[in-house]
């Protein structure tokens, strides 16, 4: 059963720690492991009846609840392939990925009817499955497993059998979906156990929405298979989230640096008693310095890291013993999983030179879901994961992230990371958010150009952006000009879609150059 991948994950809960709390959710309810895994065979019982089997695909539309959980785990021990859809997403987004996948049996909360609806003209859907109670005429997934018998046919599976597909969050086009396989999502918890020191009894808050692939396979993952616990809460709510860490002495806390800004900006922040967390991990991008400072005034600290859909996410991580002395960089490759750096035409880099970000090993992805020309160009000819990222190796092994390489700007030559000039601006007061984009200059090719959020009374202009700057970065890579607007747009993951900036400020700065 052992190379069975999550599909023995459950049956093995059961035997070892039948009564351990593996859940704690709403008011204060419970669901120990026993439970936990008894839901997941009703669930699979109840998809055997409707024909699921060896990799078809379940697709799971809800925010965080016990049943998604059991949904997972019911789906993936049947050699079935887990979707979950990210809640955020538009409805043709939906549409998208539910026909993309092939689903065919979604299981969604009742509020997402429409789109569901909508969705399934022209997809694979025989299946529609409420979460919930459900009606006297539809009774929901929580009634039908009440009924279902638990009992379902165990398929030998291989480790490499696809387990879930993950969409991209699509900063770059449409999402693409990552499919993981039973090995990627097993090393990448074996990983999170080994590298962020996950023990039974450790008690997860989990405040970030479990169809990303960070909260699904370095937050609840690692922590099943640890037999720890998980509070689990349907969305963030950072004034409750304070509450819980108190009242349920949690040592865990997973997020993306909004997460962290907004706890700390809470009025509850100072009054909370914050001393039985251990372990903050942080990711999805760059942690603000203003965030750093203000957890470490409270003694706590980051484990920073990198990673991607296609690397189950974690590829690498920080320690928070390093977080000071190796500030800025992501960490080292995780225990079982290996970074290098390449130039355009595949040669490896020495320490120190930016080149691409490729990654190896077990939590690495083996393609896209009936994508063949993109899967074929996103691996090196060795088989390596080519991230599309910039980065490079410090003298140590340490990985530090540039940018993307399809945002990187050149400017008379000289290569300019946003990323760095944001983290910078960022630190300016006033600025809410910020994203630093190239825009066709005749002189210089491309210029940067500073698209800010601002809050507060701070004036933002480009000449006080351009004097915090002075002396920080070099004056190539200043903004040569600041537009302030009431948003960025960003994909339902909350990152900004860059393209659509470069597109709008090409095409102004192309319309100001033919007025005069
Ligand atoms: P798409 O591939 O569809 O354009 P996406 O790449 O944003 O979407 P994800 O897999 O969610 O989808 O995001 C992974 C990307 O996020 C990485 O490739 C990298 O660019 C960025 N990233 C992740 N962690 C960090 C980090 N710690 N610092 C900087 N960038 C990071
Ligand atoms: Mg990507």
């Amino acid at each position: 059963m052992y190379d069975q991948g999550l599909a023995s994950w459950m049956d093995k809960r059961r035997q070892k720690s039948p009564d351990k709390i593996a859940l704690i959710y709403g008011e204060g309810d419970t669901v120990s492991y026993r439970q936990l895994a008894d839901g997941a065979d009703r669930v699979s019982a109840l998809l055997q009846e409707r024909g699921v089997g060896r990799g078809d695909r379940v697709a799971l539309m809800s925010e965080n609840s016990p049943e998604f959980l059991q949904v997972l785990f019911g789906t993936v021990q049947l050699g079935a392939v887990f979707v979950p859809v990210n809640t955020r997403l538009v409805g043709p987004e939906i549409a998208h990925v539910l026909r993309d996948s092939g689903a065919r049996v979604v299981i969604h909360e009742p509020d997402f009817a429409d789109k569901v609806e909508a969705a399934r003209r022209e997809s694979d859907i025989e299946h529609v499955i409420l979460t919930g109670e459900g009606d006297a005429d539809r009774p929901g997934l929580s009634a039908l497993i009440r009924t279902a018998t638990p009992g379902h046919a165990v398929p030998e599976l291989s480790l490499d059998a696809p387990a879930a597909i993950l969409y991209t969050s699509g900063t770059t086009g449409r999402a693409k979906g990552a499919v993981l396989s039973h090995r990627n999502l097993t090393w990448v918890a074996l990983n999170t156990l080994v590298d962020y020191d996950i023990v039974s009894t450790d008690v997860a808050l989990m405040i970030s929405p479990l169809f990303h692939a960070a909260s699904l396979g370095m937050g609840a993952l690692p922590v099943v298979l640890k037999g720890a616990t998980i509070v689990l809460e349907r969305g963030f709510e950072p004034g409750r989230a304070l509450r819980l860490i108190q009242q349920h002495g949690v040592t865990m806390l997973s997020g993306v640096p909004t997460t962290y800004q907004l706890l700390a900006d809470h009025p509850d922040w100072a009054s909370t008693d914050l001393s039985s967390l251990r372990k903050l991990t942080c990711g999805g991008s760059a942690v603000p310095t203003r965030i750093l400072n203000a957890y470490e005034e409270r003694g706590l600290s980051f484990s920073q890291g990198y990673g991607m859909t296609e690397t189950s996410p974690g590829a690498t991580s920080l320690s928070p013993e390093m977080t000071r002395s190796k500030q800025g960089s992501v960490g080292l490759a995780h225990f079982f999983c290996e970074v290098r750096i390449a130039d355009e035409n595949g040669a490896l880099l020495p320490a120190g030179e930016i080149g691409e970000i490729q990654v190896h090993g077990p939590n690495v992805f083996p393609g896209y879901h009936e994508l063949p020309d993109a899967t074929r160009a996103a691996f090196a000819d060795d088989g390596w994961l080519r991230t599309g990222d910039l980065g490079y190796l410090d003298d140590d092994g340490y990985l530090f992230v540039s940018d993307r390489a399809k945002d990187m700007i050149i400017s008379g030559g000289e290569n300019i990371y946003p990323a760095e000039v944001e983290n910078l601006i960022n630190d300016l007061e006033g600025v809410a958010s910020v994203a630093v984009i190239g825009v066709p200059d005749e002189r210089w090719g491309e210029v940067p150009w500073a698209i800010i959020v601002a809050h507060g009374d701070a004036p933002i202009t480009t000449e006080t952006v351009r004097a915090h700057l002075e002396g920080r970065l070099a004056r190539f890579k200043h903004p040569k000009n600041v537009v302030l607007v009431d948003e960025l747009p960003r994909t339902a993951s909350g990152k900004v879609k860059k393209a659509e900036l470069r597109a709008r400020f090409a095409s102004e700065v192309e319309e100001a150059e033919r007025g005069g």
